[in-house]
């Protein structure tokens, strides 16, 4: 068995589409201009895949092995290397290591929170402008922290929404400064979002994971860290205000 696609979707985005390896620092997503992002890093086994793989244990279970918590985001030569050399690289070595990575990746989203301004946002919603508007859907106010309860939510989703609060009047201004060029933007944007939402949660996504998937097409084709942050910004608003997620 491998990693689902979509669980390598959720660990690229932990990984911020970069090699986990420390120095390594190469960019594994391939952001088409014209549709969908590429992932092209490798989902590697902390403890190994297959009998007489490295790091194998035999009392595992394929869920378990296939589990984001037991994968890695490398480019293909460090996940030979890993595998190759395992004596270098111990189960303990790399799950430090995957902690380390997501953890920075975590923070400087969150840092950059306080970079999105209307440029950042421009980037992160230029795709807006070729999708139709949805036809139903309301732009209520829900509380974050109902809605947050009723998406199964842990805390590290939380810790997203909580910082991306900060970015709220921002992206609610650039809303507004949209809408008096072009009408239908708020429509539109929302529509380009719920799109992704009902097709994630057909295939059977839900809680964390269907928000991390959600983070990921929120950064499609963004490579700046504030363009990223400014992606995630939008669905953070969106999230808070319209009927994205379960109200
Ligand atoms: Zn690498």
């Amino acid at each position: 068995m491998a990693a689902s696609y979509p669980t390598k979707i959720i660990l690229a985005f932990r990984s911020g589409g970069v090699c986990a390896m420390p120095k390594c620092a190469r960019h594994l997503t391939y952001n088409s201009p014209t549709g969908d992002d590429t992932y092209v890093g490798e989902a590697a086994h902390i403890k190994g895949e297959k009998p007489k793989a490295a790091r194998y244990e035999a009392d595992m279970t394929d869920v378990e092995r296939d589990h984001i918590d037991n994968l890695l985001y490398l480019c293909t030569d460090d996940n030979t290397i890993i595998d190759k050399v395992p004596a270098d690289w111990t189960t303990v070595k790399l799950l430090e290591i995957k902690t380390k990575h997501e953890m920075q990746v975590r923070q400087a989203m969150e840092l950059a929170f306080a970079d999105v301004a209307f440029p950042e946002l421009q980037n992160a919603v230029a795709w807006v402008s070729n999708q139709p508007p949805a036809t139903n859907g309301s732009f209520d106010l829900t509380a974050p922290e109902e809605k947050i309860k009723k998406n199964a939510l842990s805390n590290g989703a939380r810790n997203i929404i909580a910082a991306g609060m900060m970015s709220r009047d921002t992206v609610a201004a650039y809303v507004e400064a949209e809408a008096q060029l072009d009408s239908d933007f708020p429509e539109r944007l929302k529509a380009g979002f719920l799109e992704e939402y009902f097709g994630q949660r057909k295939e059977g996504y839900k809680g964390d994971e269907l928000f991390e998937l959600m983070c990921a097409f929120a950064q499609r084709g963004l490579r700046k860290q504030a363009d990223r942050t400014a992606g995630i910004a939008v669905l953070v608003y969106l999230f808070e205000i319209c009927d994205v997620f379960e109200k």
